[in-house]
């Protein structure tokens, strides 16, 4: 449920609110700051997820913490507030989170989103975090796996997002779609693949492990430029905006992460003419990284012993110019682009 805003803070500068009248010839006293400094109430009140407060939670319901399903809690308030500041959510807009936890950024999103879908895989944490979010009714929390595979996401997740368009859409209202989450390392690959591929988020937040954020906003020729640097830099724009260490977790984990954000650029997005094709042919390329393009290219084709692919890549090659050494990671995401709708052309 929305609360209402906040009032401002006595004292906070307002007009009239100076104590005391300036004496000639000093500078004004500066207004007070508020002893209190949380502006909305209720963020105020929120039990602040810290260890000692998860290890407490834990330790009362006799939970224990499974790593292989990437749980590890953001701890570091500031870190969150960071997060949250960084994903710029807007009152109209309808904001994914994968990874509930026990509902500590949640509970956040839901007072600044018109509503919120959160998946939480492990029944144990998604009861802690329906009692955390039971004030809030903009919340649809779906319990279960957010991928149906490795190539899917969860039918009921989709249609949670469905339902909250429509809601949207009932009252008038438009805004974005956003991803913001300390995604659980062992899903953020797919899960922002497969969202870019079906459900394409307008911005992403998220708090990944940071070779992942590097994977994904490395250029040609870098080490980490990879199938996950290609089809997120043939659509979005990237940055890392924090390097976070393991003490900003708990249990800390045993590599950084980093907070990153992918804004979607619609134009890059609209040139690729067949995106499960391009990225099914993405994936193919890079599984052969450090092998010669031609080859990769021909294998594609049907094989060397088939003339006719040999001839059909030699074609290409000669339209786009590139020398017979060159390797797939030497490529932009929008040559990959280009490459893709000729060699589809070419059959
Ligand atoms: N949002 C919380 C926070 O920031 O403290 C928890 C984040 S923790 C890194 C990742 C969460 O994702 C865990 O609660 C874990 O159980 C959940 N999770 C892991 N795999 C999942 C999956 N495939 N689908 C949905 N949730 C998953």
């Amino acid at each position: 449920m929305k609360r209402p805003a906040a009032k401002p803070p006595r004292g906070s500068g307002r007009p009239g609110s100076s104590a005391k009248p300036a004496r000639p010839g000093r500078r004004p006293p500066r207004p007070s700051r508020p002893r209190t400094p949380p502006a909305d109430p209720a963020a105020a009140q929120a039990a602040r997820q810290t260890t000692a407060y998860l290890k407490k939670l834990f330790s009362d319901v006799g939970f224990s913490i499974d790593a292989r399903r990437g749980q590890n809690f953001l701890v570091d308030l500031n870190l969150l507030d960071l997060l949250e500041r960084t994903a710029g959510i807007e009152p109209d807009d309808i904001v994914l989170e994968v990874g509930s936890g026990t509902a500590a950024l949640t509970e956040r999103l839901s007072r600044a989103a018109f509503r919120v879908v959160t998946a939480e895989i492990d029944p144990r944490l998604a009861t802690l975090a329906r009692d955390r979010l039971i004030d809030c009714e903009n919340v649809e929390l779906v319990e279960g796996d957010v991928l149906a595979g490795k190539h899917q996401l969860d039918p009921a997740v989709l249609a949670a997002l469905d339902a909250a368009v429509a809601a949207r859409q009932a009252e008038g209202r438009t805004g974005r779609f956003l991803l913001v989450a300390n995604l659980p390392y062992c899903v953020a690959t797919p899960v922002i693949s497969n969202l870019l591929l079906v459900r394409p988020f307008d911005a992403a937040t998220v708090t990944v492990q940071r070779e992942m954020a590097e994977r994904m906003i490395a250029t040609p020729g870098s080490g980490s430029y990879n199938a996950l640097s290609v089809w997120v830099g043939a659509q979005c724009r990237g940055e890392i905006v924090r390097v976070l260490p393991p003490s900003a977790f708990w249990p800390r984990p045993k590599i950084d992460s980093a907070i990153v954000r992918l804004d979607l650029e619609p134009k890059r997005r609209q040139a690729i003419a067949d995106l499960p094709g391009f990225h099914a042919f993405v994936r193919d390329i890079f599984c052969h990284r450090r092998k010669l393009l031609r080859g990769v290219l021909i294998r594609l084709a049907g094989g060397k012993q088939q003339p006719a692919a040999v001839e059909r890549v030699a074609r290409l090659y000669q339209t786009f110019g590139f020398d017979r050494s060159i390797r797939a990671e030497e490529l932009a995401p929008e040559t990959f682009v280009a490459l893709q709708q000729a060699f589809a052309a070419s059959e």
